[in-house]
């Protein structure tokens, strides 16, 4: 299976020189404003950059197992005038952590946006938060900060992380309703017309320079039903739709040709009907310790209770505590756990290390092998989730203005969009961005 974060710090170090170099070359001496002779001079490889951002888009739907449920012609298009690969997520693959990666260009290590865990410090099961390292810039901070205006349709990851309702310059918008809804609020920028930005009307003085639009119809259907829920063909033609949608709105507004498209996700989804917490529970009370199951949905554990686990379909968090906490006891209870058929994965604090993962997790991140998983319910319906390493793997396409044509992304992950974008836009990518410009796909200035 494909490492999330397979660069070595070497590498990144090499690269990270080259976003600063690349970055000076330019960036104008006074404060950046757009304006046409910025691309002219190609100083802007793109006028405009509309992202796409559909939770739980698993790439198989473009390649491999998946890819005959729905025709996807829009998407395909992209991918045949510019660059496509299969990216890295981050880890763990939750969407408010994974998203906060693709918002920050920082590892969940750095910007600790964490899911599915025992938060020690509030004694209390969590699910997904909202929350961002003091410090950690997100794209829509940086944008602001360097003159760039964006408009961030329902792309919750950066509200008051740098957007807000009713702020023309760094617009955050919640039109509710499936992709088909936010895609009007694009096609409406792209128009030159109003949006409901939080019960108030909002008309920037021009079309934003980023435009970011969150679907979530996809990952609904896929958590609901699986992978042959009847009706995930039909999500995933609508939210496909919605580019050829936005794209004839950027042509009839005279953009197109300056204008680079995004298309990614926050992470894939696997199957998952067949009970194994049982086991694992069975086998944690064996060694003597005292376990409890805490849900995350802010379930609070018993002061006495030394083995305590957070419970998700694709993975189990456990936190040792009091006399349990010792190193000697996480090398025998992961290596207990692996003894049990159906776990794919054990994670230790030198793989979440690794994974640069959220220090937020336990000491240990269980994983199950499909179709098993470590959730409580139990009723065999077959549904898909994420949280785990195989489905931190999300589609990237880049494609438009400033993208070379047919070129293949390879070694690109979420944690690279932020500062890939900043590039097309021809500004520095958000502080404490760790991922570099997608280079081979993107033209030199
Ligand atoms: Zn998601």
């Amino acid at each position: 299976m494909a490492h999330p974060i397979r660069r070595s710090s070497a590498v990144r170090a090499g690269a990270a020189g080259a976003v600063v170099l690349l970055a000076a070359a330019v960036l104008p001496a006074t404060p950046a404003v757009s304006s046409p002779a910025a691309t002219a001079d190609g100083a802007r490889p793109a006028q405009h950059v509309i992202m796409f951002d559909f939770d739980g888009f698993d790439p198989r739907f473009l390649t491999g197992r998946y890819a005959g449920l729905a025709e996807l012609p829009n998407i395909r298009a992209l991918i045949g005038e510019g660059a496509f690969g299969v990216a890295d997520g981050s880890y763990s693959s939750y969407s408010n952590s994974s998203r906060t990666t693709t918002a920050t260009g920082a590892y969940p290590a750095v910007h600790r946006n964490t899911g599915y865990y025992y938060n020690q410090e509030t004694d209390r099961g969590v699910s997904q938060e909202r929350h961002i390292e003091p410090g950690v810039e997100t794209i829509a901070h940086s944008l602001k900060r360097q003159d760039r205006t964006a408009a961030y349709l329902q792309w919750y990851a950066v509200q008051n992380y740098g957007a807000t309702y009713g702020d023309p310059a760094a617009l955050y918008t919640q039109p509710g309703g499936d992709c088909e809804t936010r895609a009007d609020q694009a096609i409406a920028l792209l128009r030159g017309e109003p949006v409901n930005s939080g019960g108030t009307m909002v008309d920037p003085a021009a079309i934003p320079d980023l435009i970011t639009v969150y679907c979530d119809d996809v990952d609904g259907v896929l958590h609901d039903g699986g992978f042959s829920d009847p009706d995930l063909p039909a999500a995933l033609a609508r939210v496909d739709a919605q580019i050829g949608r936005v794209r004839e709105a950027a042509r009839e507004a005279g953009v197109l040709d300056r204008t680079a498209f995004v298309v990614t996700a926050d992470h894939g989804a696997r199957e998952w009907t067949v009970p194994l917490l049982p086991e694992v529970l069975d086998r944690l009370s064996a060694t003597g310790l005292k376990v409890q199951v805490v849900a995350s949905s802010g379930g609070v554990p018993d002061p006495a209770s030394e083995i305590v686990v957070v419970p998700a379909p694709r993975t189990a968090d456990i936190t040792l505590r009091g006399r349990a906490d010792t190193p000697e006891n996480a090398r025998r209870i992961a290596g207990i756990i692996r003894g049990i058929p159906g776990i794919a994965a054990v994670r230790d604090q030198q793989d979440l290390r690794r994974l640069k993962a959220s220090d937020k997790l336990g000491d240990l991140v269980v994983e199950p092998v499909e179709p098993y998983h470590l959730s409580t319910l139990a009723d065999g319906a077959p549904r898909a989730s994420h949280g785990a390493l195989p489905e931190a793997q999300v589609p990237m396409v880049l494609s438009g203005a400033g993208i070379r044509r047919g070129v293949p992304l390879r070694n690109v992950g979420l944690v690279d969009v932020a500062a890939t974008i900043s590039a097309l836009l021809g500004v520095r990518p958000p502080a404490n961005s760790q991922g570099h410009v997608m280079r081979g796909a993107v033209e030199r200035s």
